[in-house]
């Protein structure tokens, strides 16, 4: 089969879909290349009995004019979810206790996760000069501007939750652009949060709630919807060997299907969306001079457990989650629990847990038996819940490359983009290996992108 379109877009995962979605709506004829036989990458929902529950994201935040747009723009086809008052509460856990993280000015005085003297010290982050190295890691930064146990009780477990990563080689500036641009745009974190708040805000950005989202019966809703707006003909799944090649002013994509027939999408753009794994099969003209900075990229590995009991007799989970200190040396990273954030995830009396372990703290989880991770995953659940029942649900997903790691490397890999897109004119490197990991983060660049291509 030889296909002509405009715009081939590899990967179907959230951003190929939002690519595929805006390009199309402004006019353009796409073809979305996909290795799976299904499309949504690693967004997926499933069902059992009354539990509804995520493998891959269970939540996103909406962050941007561009994810609440998007939810706008499918609202005939899938509903948003936003979370529930309750979870605006978040656990940490010190000395085996579970501790809200402070919300407000006396619980951040009172609570013992943070030391007397790095609360007292917090009054003088407003006149803390700004650092100067611009692949300063996360914890320095932290360190420097507001004190070790912030590091230790705040941090250090958000980003867990966030990058299954650590604080100590992540670089503030490519991996919490937003909290960098606090300190280095308005000279604190303190005061740039202030002023941010008295800017004002053009009506797009007024739109932006930044409450936490899945989609009514669950976050696949969205893919679906997405897949559905596009229509199933543009898109070729279960294509093995993918490759593209220049060809006269544009690309050739080739592939195979399962039954092993080739074919082959002539266009005059490509845009890759997949990991940075992928990227030297899939592009072989590329000098691998060029490729390397891109393709050397680290990822954290994450098991993930879904967790379900129909009666649920460990404590009251009015909250969004738990977060585990690495100082707390547990066998899990931390704990969502996707009953009390959404309605409908588990049985009225249950509760569903899902359960994060491995990251760049253990990465040799991975490895690890089902058998011994489901003895892990409950030991720490009995541990830190005191909860020693059978699960009634109890499933497992292993990701070997589940998030970016924006370390020390990013401005080199960011760099070789930016040149490899400059030396072959219609060929765009997009995914998460640039502009951000979570689901607002890729369908603003989605957008961003195929607003770019439809001038
Ligand atoms: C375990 C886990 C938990 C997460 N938790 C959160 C969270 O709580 N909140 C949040 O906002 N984000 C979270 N994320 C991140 C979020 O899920 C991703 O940012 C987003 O879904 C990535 O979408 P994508 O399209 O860029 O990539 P993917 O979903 O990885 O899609 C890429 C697609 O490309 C395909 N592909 C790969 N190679 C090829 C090839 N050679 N040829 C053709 N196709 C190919 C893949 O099969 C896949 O379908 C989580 C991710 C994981 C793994």
């Amino acid at each position: 089969m030889n296909i002509q379109t405009d715009i081939t877009i590899i990967g179907a995962g959230l951003t190929g879909l939002t690519l595929a979605f805006y390009l199309q709506k402004a006019g353009k004829k796409v073809a979305v290349i996909e290795k799976e036989d299904r499309v949504g990458g690693v967004i997926r929902s499933w069902k059992e009995g009354e539990f509804l529950f995520e493998s891959g994201p269970n939540t996103g935040v909406l962050s941007s004019p561009e994810i609440m747009e998007l939810f706008e723009d499918l609202r005939e086809k899938c509903t948003v979810d936003t979370a529930t008052p309750e979870s605006k509460r978040r656990w940490i856990l010190k000395n085996g206790r579970w501790h809200p993280l402070p919300s407000g000015l006396i619980s951040a005085l009172s609570t013992p996760l943070f030391t007397w003297k790095d609360k007292f010290n917090i009054l003088g982050e407003p006149f803390r000069p700004a650092g100067e190295n611009p692949v300063e890691s996360v914890a320095d930064m932290v360190v420097r501007r507001l004190g070790k146990s912030y590091l230790d009780y705040a941090v250090d477990p958000f980003i867990s939750g966030i990058y299954a990563g650590d604080p100590h080689t992540l670089v503030t500036r490519f991996a919490l652009p937003k909290l960098y641009r606090l300190e280095h745009h308005y000279g604190s974190f303190i005061r740039g949060t202030i002023k941010k708040q008295s800017e004002p805000k053009n009506a797009r950005e007024q739109k932006v709630t930044k409450e936490i989202f899945s989609a009514k019966c669950g976050l696949e809703q969205l893919i679906l919807a997405l897949g559905e707006a596009v229509g199933k003909e543009q898109f070729y799944t279960g294509s093995r060997k993918v490759k593209v090649m220049p060809s006269g002013k544009g690309y050739i994509t080739s592939f195979e299907n399962s039954a092993g027939v080739s074919s082959s999408v002539v266009s005059e753009q490509v845009i890759s969306t997949v990991g940075a794994y992928a990227l030297a099969d899939l592009f072989p003209f590329i000098s691998s001079d060029r490729l390397d900075p891109v393709t050397s990229l680290r990822y954290a590995r994450i098991v993930q457990a879904a967790v379900g009991y129909r009666n649920w007799n460990g404590p009251d989970l009015k909250a969004f989650g738990g977060l585990i200190p690495s100082l707390e040396k547990k066998n899990i990273l931390g704990i969502l629990f996707p009953s009390s954030i959404f309605t409908g995830r588990a049985p009225e009396k249950g509760a569903l847990l899902s359960v994060f372990c491995g990251g760049s703290r253990h990465p040799e989880f991975y490895e690890k038996s089902d058998e011994e991770i489901k003895g892990m995953v409950l030991g720490e659940i009995s541990a830190t819940m005191k909860v020693s029942d059978t699960p009634d649900l109890f499933k497992l997903f292993k990701y070997s490359h589940a998030i970016a790691q924006y370390e020390a490397s990013s401005e080199g890999r960011l760099d070789s983009i930016a040149e490899i897109q400059r030396q072959y004119p219609g060929l765009w490197l997009a995914g998460s290996i640039r502009d951000g990991i979570g689901m607002a983060d890729r369908v603003t660049q989605a957008r961003k992108l195929a607003d770019e291509l439809s001038c």
